[in-house]
């Protein structure tokens, strides 16, 4: 087991990318907290951990707002004694509306939880890391950090200001022997991919983001667990300040047509 006696904070870890991270790096012999907003997908993650012999605890937090992310983690240190691995995952999707048609609050919405989610949660876990020594900060991004669409412009630019902060904050902590380093998956089969669509149009969308993805498929949760585990693990004990490109080829295309 690669993660045994480490405790680790994963945000959104109710659904989609979280809960399959948590439920891995349980596996992997780590005591995990499992934060969100919504209670039963949390809750139901913790008791699929139990119910396979691992120790899990959830606490309700919406990351964007700094009291609930100081009593977060504090909750985890005094449950658990310590914190070693963050793993900064809870997002939102975009807009969808063009930049003139976005208003100030569908804008900050996604600039709250997205970019300074993982700002307040890296502030208030950086002393317990610091101080378990080895720590680390996992944080996602996405390809569309990388490249973008039109209609994309709040999501894209939280995901870009994600690669920024993961270079920033690596610098400012490495020689506190904090790794910080960043997951950009491509299509993921979770919750948020087909938010809005009815089944209907999941149907004819599914077969088109597949083909988009140079290996004809949409990625699975499991597959960017495993990504982070590698990061969250010594296997990747040299690695700081670097983004992790878990996407299927999609970013080795210069465009979506095959
Ligand atoms: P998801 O919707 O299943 O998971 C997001 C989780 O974050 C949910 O559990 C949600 O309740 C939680 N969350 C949302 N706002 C929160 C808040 N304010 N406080 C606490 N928790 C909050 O979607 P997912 O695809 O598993 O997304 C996980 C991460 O992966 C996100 O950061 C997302 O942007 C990123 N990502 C996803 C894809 C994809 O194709 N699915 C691709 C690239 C990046």
């Amino acid at each position: 087991m690669k993660l045994c006696d480490k405790v680790a904070l994963v945000t959104g870890g109710g659904t989609g990318i979280g809960r399959a991270i948590a439920v891995l790096f349980a596996q992997e012999g780590a005591q995990v907290v499992v934060a969100g907003r919504t209670e039963a997908t949390g809750i139901a993650t913790v008791n699929d951990i139990r119910r396979a012999g691992g120790t899990a605890l959830f606490v309700r937090a919406d990351v964007s707002h700094a009291a609930d992310v100081e009593r977060l983690v504090e909750t985890t240190v005094n449950q658990f004694g310590r914190l070693d691995i963050l793993v900064n995952n809870a997002g939102i999707g975009g807009t969808g509306t063009l930049l003139a048609e976005t208003t100030e609050e569908e804008w900050d919405a996604v600039l709250d939880v997205n970019l300074k989610g993982h700002f307040l949660c890296c502030k208030y876990a950086i002393p317990h890391l610091r101080a378990a020594g080895n720590g680390v900060i996992i944080n996602t991004s996405s390809v569309l950090g990388c490249l973008t669409l039109p209609g994309t412009s709040a999501y894209s630019a939280s995901k870009a200001g994600i690669l920024a902060l993961t270079k920033v904050l690596a610098l400012e902590v490495a020689r506190d022997g904090i790794r910080v380093n960043c997951l950009v998956p491509g299509s993921v089969d979770t919750p948020m991919m087909w938010e809005g669509l009815t089944d209907e149009e999941r149907r004819a969308v599914e077969p088109l983001v597949a083909d988009a993805e140079p290996v004809g498929r949409i990625g699975r949760p499991e597959e960017i667990a495993r990504a982070a585990l590698f990061l969250a693990c010594e296997d990747s004990s040299f690695m700081t300040g670097a983004p992790l490109i878990v996407d299927g080829g999609l970013l080795a295309k210069i465009a979506t047509v095959r």
